[in-house]
């Protein structure tokens, strides 16, 4: 039996035990209570018919009868008489007693006979007392303990095996889901999760196979940054080696070694930047305290990016036109200077990649009245939609890029640390439109 059953199991027999307790105390407490004053009403009425049959001159011991009254008496200036013939000397030790000190109803014991109820009426002919064994309510009360006491029984009888019933059907689809996240930590994404249970657990199974899809686009992602820094260092690494090759073997003209020296250079420069590119993603990732804000104009940090990128679009050949437009020279915001530089750098970055021969590429600011809006929008070849969510995470990247993947992922950890909110708008064959936008600094 499963464990989750066997809990079951105990919380139901704990339930049914404390229902059965209160039904114990609950009976034993208001049951008796209404039972004696049922019997004390019906004493009552027994001794007002008795009151008017004995004051129409006919002491009458039907009515003795007719309410099982086990002894009556008439309490006159002290001197005590039976009601009824057929009655007495019955409790000849009551009479012995002296009535005259009996409240209006109670108990009353006698050693020989047992426990009785009485009811005193006191009339002008004298105090009618009247007494009726209490062995009824003894008994009736025994009869409902004996009744709760099969009920509770057959319960935990009946409990135990439907409990256990119950705690398989739940424990069921559970273990399914444990197995299944046992597979996914073997690295077996494929798993069933199947579970048609419609509740918290048929939600875990749906939540267990959105997380095995996106540790397996993880994974994958993972294999093909190894795959991709191999190959990239590759490239470079052995060019290195056989620039430094031919030089060492002294077999080039002295022109030609200055051409492989500068190719070295530029291939150990390519090599620090990716370097350094994954070395400053991992610290943005984990890092706190890492910006160093301050306030700046937007008007003159957007110029410096424009002189960059004039140099850069003449370096990669490509007959594109950078607009910058920028209304409100006078602007302020407040970031970390460097790290945004680096952002719009990456969005200009990849628009020119992206642009196709005579592109337009626009560098715009949109002010609203409590923000401020930067655009990096290209006409290239634009994202489709299927992957557009997946080009901020890490080593994502079109086959095309001759990147690594890291840019976006790197603009993204920058943004989230500004609390800036960022997005792109693209279309396929039609252009992107990469944007952040910066709170205005108030005052
Ligand atoms: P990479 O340096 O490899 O380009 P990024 O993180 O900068 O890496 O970009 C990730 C991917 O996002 C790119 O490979 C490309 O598929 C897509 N992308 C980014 N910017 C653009 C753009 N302006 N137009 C079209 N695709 C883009």
């Amino acid at each position: 039996m499963g464990k989750l059953t066997l809990r079951l199991i105990k919380y139901f027999i704990g339930i049914i035990s404390f229902v059965s307790i209160v039904c114990f105390l609950a009976s034993s407490i208001f049951l008796s209570f209404i039972y004696t004053n049922m019997q004390y009403s019906e004493l009552k009425t027994a001794s007002n018919k008795i009151y008017e049959a004995i004051s129409a001159g006919n002491e009458d011991s039907d009515i003795i009868l007719e309410y099982q009254i086990a002894n009556a008496f008439i309490l006159k200036d002290g001197k005590v008489s039976s009601i009824g013939s057929g009655r007495k000397n019955n409790m000849p030790m009551m009479r012995n007693n002296n009535f005259s000190n009996l409240s209006e109803k109670g108990k009353y014991r006698n050693p020989m006979e047992g426990e009785f109820l009485y009811y005193k009426n006191s009339t002008d002919i004298g105090d009618i007392i009247l007494f009726r064994n209490n062995r009824f309510s003894v008994e009736y009360m025994k009869s409902t303990y004996i009744i709760l006491s099969l009920i509770f029984s057959i319960a935990v009888i009946i409990s135990i095996p439907i409990v256990s019933m119950l705690g398989k059907r739940i424990t069921k689809p559970i273990l399914k889901l444990q197995k299944a996240s046992l597979d996914i930590t073997k690295g077996n994404f494929n798993i069933d999760v199947d579970v048609n249970t419609k509740d918290e657990i048929q939600e875990l199974s749906k939540s267990l196979k959105i997380m095995a899809m996106a540790i397996e686009k993880k994974s994958v992602m993972q294999r093909d940054f190894i795959a991709n820094v191999s190959h990239d260092f590759k490239t470079p690494l052995s060019v290195i080696r056989n620039y430094s090759e031919a030089i060492y073997d002294d077999i080039l003209e002295e022109k030609d070694e200055k051409e492989y020296l500068k190719g070295i250079m530029q291939e150990v420069d390519r090599l620090n930047i990716l370097v350094m590119d994954i070395l400053q993603l991992s610290k943005l990732q984990g890092g706190t305290d890492i910006l160093r804000k301050e306030y700046f104009n937007l008007a003159d940090f957007l110029s410096d990016l424009e002189s960059a990128f004039k140099i850069q679009i003449q370096i990669q050949n490509k007959n594109i036109h950078l607009n910058i437009e920028i209304l409100n020279s006078t602007l302020e915001i407040l970031a970390d200077r460097n790290y945004l530089y680096r952002v719009v750098y990456n969005f200009i970055d990849n628009a020119i990649k992206f642009s196709n021969e005579d592109g337009i590429i626009e560098l715009s600011c949109v002010e609203s009245e409590k923000e401020i809006k930067i655009c990096v929008k290209d006409d290239g070849i634009g994202i489709e939609d299927s992957y557009i969510d997946d080009i901020w995470q890490r080593y994502y990247k079109n086959k095309k890029s001759g990147g690594m993947g890291i840019g976006l992922a790197i603009c993204s950890e920058i943004l989230r640390l500004h609390d800036f909110k960022y997005g792109v708008i693209s279309n396929v064959g039609k252009g992107s439109e990469f944007f952040f936008v910066v709170p205005k600094v108030q005052g």
